[in-house]
């Protein structure tokens, strides 16, 4: 596993990493099998949606803090119990096929790494099983 390095910038957002994965996909001359996305961190997540409208994450965004509010009856002495919990409910990993060099996503379709509990830096962990 490869990892790539995302800076977040708020508490909580979702960055577009697209690029970042296309571009690994391009260095390592990757031609067909599944690429794995995999995120190293407790308060953070990786997701398909929407790419091309920016109020798709928004929404998503505030439905999950609607979900799971910032303070709430937690016990975790972090004070980041909404993070754990939105971490889990998106999920640490995405499988995307890879087809002659490319990544199989539909028209609409983007990668985010979607941060819980910034500002901070992340890393993305990258792998490929080829077939
Ligand atoms: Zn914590």
């Amino acid at each position: 596993m490869e990892f790539i390095n995302v800076q977040t910038s708020k508490r909580t957002e979702f960055i577009d990493i697209t690029e970042s994965v296309r571009s690994f996909i391009g260095k390592n001359d990757i031609k067909n099998g599944l690429c794995l996305l995999f995120v190293p961190h407790t308060t953070a997540a990786v997701t398909i949606n929407e790419g091309a409208d920016p109020s798709v994450t928004r929404d998503i965004l505030k439905h999950l803090a609607g979900m799971v509010p910032y303070q709430g009856d937690y016990q975790h002495s972090e004070g980041n119990s909404d993070a754990h919990i939105k971490s889990s409910i998106i999920g640490v990993s995405e499988f995307i096929s890879v087809e002659q060099g490319r990544l199989v996503l539909g028209t609409w379709q983007a990668i985010y790494f979607c941060e819980f509990d910034g500002p901070r830096s992340r890393r993305l962990g990258i792998s490929f099983l080829s077939s």
